[in-house]
């Protein structure tokens, strides 16, 4: 048994006998239709019961503030969305909320003040808030990300929840270090993140939980909007990989690999790599290896529709090796997803927003249907897929009690059509309403 401190044992009791009673705060949620749990079939005429931001119960029928267990002195706030489909707040599970991809993005990376990137990161996480997304990972950042996280999450700023890996773990020359400016520049950009050899990549993987990492990204192969010509595939050794991956797990945090090429995909898996962002060229072996290990695929299908139209007809937007990677990556994603879905990958939802534009994140999810995902298997690749990729089932995911009172709602059916999440009419996170229309 765990000792208990007795100071502060008993430091507890007092308060809890001298606090006066504090008034609870209640959103009641009446639901026509309720996807309560993706996955699970949906309910009708139910309430959803939110006791200060997290949710005390969902109950059959349209139930009032006395029956919810509410008292005179709280608040209590009561929602009609009984001509409404309603489910989980929506989880991106790959953004980049410091910044927006475009032909000025190679000189805004010189330009901007840290001042001024917080502030797009607070707009952008406002943007996906709007877009039903209540919760974010944010998949390589600078150390802004961090206080901006702690500010929506204290509530003291509207915008999606975010958990944060912060700056991509790479090697010199790797996907995530800065590229293509003069040397002198170069040396002024963040890279405290770039790592060679086992030892090294320990270090800065402990570098990056000691100032603020919910989680950990490497970059197992190039990347396409990396300038170089260095191609997309791996670029870190096998014993790197399982120094960053061991740290990692040794200090508490999940970790992901962004990977294309397939020698990349297949080392991260082997090294127990916890999920893949992109797997962009993965092949049967590494489908084999997916499911052998239990990693979640992150396709990011969104992201290769976007660079492969930007890359197209031809080269105003892109430096020639970007776009050559574009063109080889881009139009692959949508079939490899196809290829995972039926051979049974576990599927979380991600965009790699920042590439494709803030608020548009719900453009995946009639990407992933293309791909052949049912509508179901898509809202649950962005509600318990992503929880549960995140190693957070207990707070997000789904409508169930003890967890944070985040909902959106449509008019339609999404089920019956994917696209009606594409416009979400009410957005809830932790009891509060952010958009209502
Ligand atoms: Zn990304």
């Amino acid at each position: 048994m765990k000792p208990v401190l007795p100071g502060a044992a008993a430091a507890a009791a007092l308060v809890l006998v001298s606090s006066p009673v504090l008034a609870a705060d209640y959103a009641i949620v009446h639901a026509g239709r309720l996807l309560a749990v993706p996955g699970k079939s949906v309910l009708k005429e139910q309430t959803v019961v939110i006791k200060d931001g997290r949710i005390a119960a969902v109950t059959p029928g349209y139930i009032d503030a006395r029956a919810a267990g509410a008292s005179e002195t709280d608040t209590v706030r009561v929602y009609d969305l009984t001509r409404k489909f309603v489910l989980p707040g929506l989880i991106d599970g790959h953004v980049h909320l410091e910044s927006e991809l475009s032909p000025r993005s190679k000189l805004e990376a010189v330009e901007k003040s840290d001042a001024a990137i917080t502030l797009d990161m607070l707009d952008n996480a406002r943007k996906e808030l709007m877009a039903g997304f209540t919760t974010v990972r944010d998949l390589g950042a600078g150390d802004e990300i961090f206080a901006v996280r702690d500010a929506i999450n204290a509530g003291r700023f509207a915008g999606a929840r975010i958990f944060a890996a912060g700056p991509l773990i790479t090697p010199t020359g790797g996907h995530g270090a800065p590229h293509g400016y003069r040397e002198d520049i170069l040396e002024t950009m963040p890279h405290y993140a770039v790592c060679n050899g086992a030892d090294d990549c320990r270090r800065a993987v402990r570098e990056a939980v000691s100032r603020g990492a919910d989680q950990i990204k490497f970059t197992a192969t190039g990347g396409v909007l990396s300038e170089t010509a260095a191609g997309t595939g791996v670029a870190f050794y096998d014993d790197e990989m399982r120094a960053i991956i061991e740290t990692a797990h040794m200090l508490g945090r999940r970790v992901t690999a962004h990977a294309h090429g397939t020698n990349g995909v297949n080392a991260a898996l082997h090294a127990g790599v916890d999920s893949i962002e992109h797997g962009t060229f993965s092949d049967d072996e590494s489908f084999r290896l997916f499911k052998k290990h239990s990693a979640y695929l992150v396709p990011t299908i969104l992201a290769g529709v976007t660079v492969t139209e930007m890359a197209t007809p031809d080269d105003t937007f892109m430096p020639p090796a970007v776009r050559k990677k574009a063109l080889a990556v881009g139009p692959h994603i949508l079939d490899m997803v196809r290829r995972a879905h039926k051979a049974g990958v576990k599927i979380a939802f991600g965009t790699d927003t920042g590439v494709s534009k803030h608020g548009q994140n719900a453009r995946e999810f009639p990407l992933l249907v293309k791909a052949g995902l049912s509508p179901m298997e898509a809202i649950e690749a962005a509600t318990v897929n992503d929880a549960d990729n995140m190693g957070q089932s207990a707070n997000i995911g789904s409508i169930a009690p003890g967890k944070f009172g985040d909902l959106v709602a449509v008019d339609g059916d999404p089920l019956a059509d994917i696209n009606e999440l594409l416009d979400v009419d009410f957005v809830m996170k932790e009891g509060v309403v952010y958009k209502s229309k």
